[in-house]
């Protein structure tokens, strides 16, 4: 027997820095907000270590630490937090649907899409190994490159992402080798020229990686192997990062909503609004660009102040003079 609809006036997908500064922001302004927060509750920030970059914490915060915060936070204001997984949604009507765990069936005045993305890795069982012990696998310089200071690391990728991040390495580490499958790099020019010229940075071409290194618990190195002449050496490391692309988890909206090439969804500029009235954008389901724990708080912000905007404005009923935005 299939249970009843449920009505919910704001659901939020996704339990990032996003989807949980939406829910403040929406249960401040008495949207009853429901979050569901998805396969890995607390998202990409889970994986870090240190986040030393989040305004406000002087002395850092573990990811897990900052996620727990922020869904307290959220719980505070009586956000509901569920888990469960959207597995499927249906935006082609008037009532916006959503359905949970493939069974369970919403409708929803306003949703704010929280979703993310996915960085990919290789998939070799060593560097799953040490990302998973939080031993020198990471695929976000910015947020753990300063733990490599002074230190030799491996990256690999050649698009416009992994010359960024080689850069921002190559400022910290002693030395940074770069690992490009090709004979050239898929990034743009004058990305790729400004690694060429970096003195620190090794750039090794047609080379693989066959093994990530270590003793255990922390990298040591990395096995690589050339593809044209199958040779393999071994480079010593303390880091391996890995910078070959995000995928943005949206495949459940395609069909409704506008997504970009590699299915990032299209929001209005300067907004959270996407094409279909009263669905919201947040965080890195629509940011390839910036991918940080504070932009997508800010546009997690932002979407709810959207959604309550819409509210107001479809729903006279709405008191709008009851919220708070500060
Ligand atoms: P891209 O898809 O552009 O590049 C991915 C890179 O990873 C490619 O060089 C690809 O190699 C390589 N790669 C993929 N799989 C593997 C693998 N299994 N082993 C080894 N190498 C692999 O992703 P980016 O994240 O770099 O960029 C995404 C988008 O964001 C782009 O449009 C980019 O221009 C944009 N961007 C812009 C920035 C800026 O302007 N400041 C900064 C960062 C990103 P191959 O080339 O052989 O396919």
């Amino acid at each position: 027997m299939s249970e009843e609809i449920e009505r919910i006036k704001c659901l939020i997908i996704g339990s990032g820095p996003a989807g949980y500064t939406a829910a403040i922001y929406a249960a401040r302004a008495n949207m009853s907000p429901v979050l569901y927060q998805g396969t890995q509750p607390g998202g990409q920030l889970t994986t870090t270590n240190e986040v030393e970059n989040f305004p406000g914490y002087p002395e850092g915060v573990t990811g897990p630490e900052m996620m727990m915060e922020l869904q307290k936070q959220a719980e505070r204001f009586e956000t509901d937090v569920r888990n469960g997984w959207v597995t499927k949604v249906d935006f082609s009507g008037d009532t916006h649907k959503v359905w949970v765990n493939e069974t369970k069936e919403i409708h929803c005045d306003t949703v704010i899409i929280s979703t993310g993305a996915s960085a990919k890795y290789l998939g070799l069982d060593s560097e799953q190994k040490y990302l998973k012990l939080g031993g020198g696998v990471s695929a976000c310089a910015v947020c753990d490159g300063f733990f490599y200071k002074n230190q030799e690391v491996v990256i690999v990728g050649a698009g416009d992402s992994a010359c960024e991040e080689a850069h921002y390495l190559s400022k910290l580490c002693t030395k940074v080798t770069m690992l490009v499958r090709r004979d050239e790099f898929r990034a743009s020019k004058i990305m790729a020229a400004r690694v060429k010229n970096t003195e620190n940075i090794e750039i090794l071409y047609n080379t693989e990686t066959d093994e990530v290194l270590g003793d255990g618990q922390v990298v040591t190195g990395v096995r690589v192997f050339n593809n044209k002449t199958n040779e393999r050496h071994e480079i010593p490391a303390t880091g391996f990062f890995v910078a070959i692309g995000h995928k943005p988890n949206t495949d459940i909206f395609k069909g409704f909503l506008d997504l970009d090439e590699t299915g990032y969804i299209i929001n209005v500029p300067g907004t959270s609004k996407t094409n279909i009235e009263g669905v919201f954008v947040s965080g890195d389901a629509a940011d390839h660009v910036y991918r940080q724990a504070v932009t997508a708080a800010g546009t997690g912000c932002m979407a709810a102040l959207d959604a309550e905007r819409y509210l107001a404005a479809k729903d006279a009923t709405f008191d709008v003079s009851t919220s708070t935005y500060n």
